[in-house]
């Protein structure tokens, strides 16, 4: 099969994925194989290409935004017919054993798995996943539509559930890419206004398009004081600037896997109750949850198409914040 492999972490500018002939991996017990139609393209991708995450597997093929169909079941399956349609996310598996996992925090798994960094995912033609792990994907969504659901849509989600945020209150972004052009979507389906940071204009026309009630740079002070903050963007430096913005009480929550180094900062800003808290993987219930809603409301997600082989290009062109919306690898028809 087809796919683009990374073999060592690389700048993107030196575009360091080979687009490849691989082997086609075969179902295990409790797996299915799933032929490829779309990968959505994250920055956690980005953050394992250029090594910001200790590398895991060598080579590895990169992405965790799969739409596909099942084409063959491994033994003991049954969940998906061959044929259905099927999203694949980061979560690859857990142990299912520690005591995160016993707590129904399995997000904080003792012992997991990740698609696209431990095991390898959907920048390719075919991708293997345990049925478990497999999430059947709603109708109403194209294959292109859907692949940005898949991450940036339930990291968003988990960020709007950790933020705390009700109708009626005000909620900030920082940074607006793939992740919070979904997550504004569902904010303002539950009566929240939302306040959008982000250093490019054209981010601030689309977080306006969508319903932002106000757009600025990333440390622009919105006219008002918010009740929470998510910080999509992954730029300690930020942090200062949004606990600024935040009410007493007020909880600002980091989206990404990665940040830059945060500057030291005035007690002041933190103090009367003021919570930084991080978000880390999601839980199988966030992503069905997550999933639903996204039906119910209906999302609408802004895609740019790349096909496979241009995978360097596309995340070169997130890196330079080009992206409205986010970029979609078309993988097969
Ligand atoms: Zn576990
Ligand atoms: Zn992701």
């Amino acid at each position: 099969m087809k796919a683009c492999l990374l073999r060592a972490p690389a700048a993107i500018g030196t575009n360091p994925l080979e687009y490849a002939d691989v082997a086609t991996p075969q179902p295990k017990s409790g797996e299915v194989l799933v032929r490829v139609r779309t990968c959505g393209v994250c920055r956690t991708d980005l953050h394992v290409i250029e090594g910001e995450l200790p590398p895991r597997k060598s080579p590895v093929i990169p992405g965790h935004q799969v739409v596909g169909v099942v084409e063959k079941r491994g033994e003991g399956t049954q969940r998906f017919a061959a044929g259905a349609r099927v999203g694949i996310a980061w979560l690859h598996q857990t142990d299912g054993t520690c005591e995160y996992c016993r707590s129904g925090a399995e997000n904080l798994c003792d012992h997991p798995t990740f698609t696209g960094y431990s095991i390898d995912g959907g920048y390719a033609e075919y991708i293997v996943a345990p049925e478990d792990f497999v999430y059947a994907m709603p109708a109403g969504f194209s294959d292109e539509q859907a692949a940005p659901l898949l991450c940036a849509g339930i990291i968003g989600f988990r960020s709007l559930r950790l933020s705390g945020i009700k109708a009626g209150g005000r909620l900030g972004f920082y940074g607006f890419g793939a992740a919070a052009h979904v997550a504004i979507q569902v904010a303002r389906h539950w009566g929240v206004e939302v306040f959008a940071s982000t250093r490019d204009v054209r981010h601030q026309k689309l977080a306006l398009e969508l319903g932002a009630v106000w757009a600025g740079g990333s440390h622009d002070e919105p006219p008002m004081k918010l009740d929470a903050a998510i910080i999509f963007a992954p730029a300690g430096e930020i942090i200062p600037s949004a606990l600024k913005t935040l009410k007493k009480g007020g909880v600002l929550v980091l989206g990404g896997i990665h940040m830059s180094p945060i500057p030291s900062f005035s007690y002041d800003l933190l103090y009367q109750e003021r919570v930084i808290r991080s978000v880390a993987n999601n839980t199988r219930q966030d992503g069905v949850d997550f999933l639903r809603i996204a039906a119910e409301i209906p999302i609408r997600t802004h895609v740019q198409i790349f096909p496979l082989r241009e995978a360097n290009r596309a995340l070169n062109a997130l890196k330079s914040d080009a992206i409205r919306g986010a970029a979609v690898l078309r993988v097969t028809e």
